[in-house]
């Protein structure tokens, strides 16, 4: 077990609470006990049904690449991972999240390709979700 510096939190709840569990290494997501909807990203209410009883549920972290990208200029900050995919992943569950996709084997990355997902706390403290080919 590594020891790492204290998360900022956002004063937003919800993200907050979705980082925190992706700390502990759970991709969790709120899902709306009223219409039963999946809600991502992170919020007090649902946007299906403005419901505000959500609860977090675990998802089984699997999910295909919907669309991607190859980022070979990146934003300030990120240029040590440059290149870098940069994805749309479709959870088994339903939800689409912009992730990170991280490729090491020689397998391209195409749409549909099955994923996985990889959670935890990098050593800044930062909450860590990114996907790698299942
Ligand atoms: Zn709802």
């Amino acid at each position: 077990m590594t020891t790492s510096a204290a998360r900022e939190t956002t004063g937003n709840a919800p993200a907050d609470e979705f980082a925190t569990r992706a700390e502990q290494g759970e991709l969790a997501l709120q899902r709306c006990l009223r219409c039963e909807e999946w809600v991502w990203y992170p919020r007090p209410f649902c946007p299906g049904c403005g419901g505000r009883d959500l609860e977090w549920r675990q998802t089984s972290g699997r999910g295909t690449v919907y669309s991607f990208t190859v980022l070979r200029r990146p934003p300030r900050g990120y240029g040590d991972d440059a290149p870098y995919v940069l994805a749309y992943v479709e959870l088994d569950e339903g939800p689409r999240l912009l992730t990170q996709l991280v490729v090491t084997g020689s397998e391209p990355v195409r749409v549909g390709l099955p994923v996985t997902a990889e959670t935890g706390a990098a050593e800044d403290g930062s909450a860590v979700v990114r996907f790698r080919p299942s």
